[in-house]
């Protein structure tokens, strides 16, 4: 049966592919900050919760070395914060917008590093990264430019390590999972989690290493960057 990571999986889209996962038989190695307040995801039967802390090396250390000789057919990086919005230049938070990057830029790339082997050692070898189409250029309204500019900065990074993993089987991409109604996309958002999940589970299962590097929304169509 194949294994799959997921970060940010106590509640939003990152329970939700816990539960789908689970439901479908595979091993689910599902990660929380507070394994302690994670009482939803405890309660899927099968799961294993473990704690990860995406931006801190130490944590991200420690469970990678815990999983050493785990193979994880798909590494989910779905963490993700939205960040303060509606500042304009001129009182923009550069240390709020610092926190953003480290959360939503570098750290999935931190995971992505540790959890190499683990990969590489898979049938399926891939590695999704949860971003957003607020983080692609063409379809930029405005706004939210600490945000967007976390997802573009990932997207970019997620695109370099496509290029640098191919050769090596690995399949990397980055996807919109919708506009989802979790604490982050609010209650008026479109979908529920549960389509996004299931949208993003059947693009996720369908990717091979010729699609390496692209960037999907949550039916599968391609975003353009
Ligand atoms: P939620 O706010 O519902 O959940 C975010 C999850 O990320 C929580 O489990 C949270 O843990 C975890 N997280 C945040 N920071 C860290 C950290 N430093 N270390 C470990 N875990 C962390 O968000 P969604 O489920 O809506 O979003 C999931 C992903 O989808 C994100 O990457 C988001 O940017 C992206 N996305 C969401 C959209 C939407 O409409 N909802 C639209 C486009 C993209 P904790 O509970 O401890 O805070």
């Amino acid at each position: 049966m194949p294994t799959v990571l997921i970060t940010g999986a106590n509640r939003g889209i990152g329970l939700e592919f816990a539960r789908q996962y689970a439901a479908d038989g595979w091993k689910v190695i599902a990660t929380a900050r507070d394994p302690g307040k994670a009482g939803e995801l405890k309660a899927v039967p099968g799961v294993q919760v473990e704690a990860l802390e995406v931006t801190d090396d130490a944590s991200v250390a420690a469970l990678a070395a815990k999983l050493k000789g785990v193979k994880i057919d798909v590494l989910l990086n779905n963490a993700g914060i939205s960040g303060p919005r509606g500042f304009a230049i001129g009182e923009w938070d550069f240390k709020a917008w610092e926190e953003v990057m480290v959360v939503n830029s570098i750290a999935p790339l931190r995971v992505a590093q540790a959890f190499l082997p683990h990969v590489e050692a898979s049938d399926r070898k891939i590695m999704a990264f949860i971003s957003s189409r607020m983080g692609s250029i063409t379809l930029n309204g405005g706004g939210s430019a600490f945000y967007r500019s976390s997802k573009t900065a990932l997207n970019m990074a997620v695109s370099c390590l496509a290029l640098e993993l191919k050769d090596r089987g690995v399949t990397c991409a980055v996807f919109h999972p919708g506009w989802v109604k979790t604490d982050m996309g609010g209650a008026g958002a479109d979908i529920t989690t549960g389509e996004s999940v299931t949208g993003l589970r059947k693009v996720i299962g369908g990717l091979d290493i010729g699609k390496t590097g692209k960037f999907f929304n949550y039916d599968g169509a391609e975003f353009p960057w």
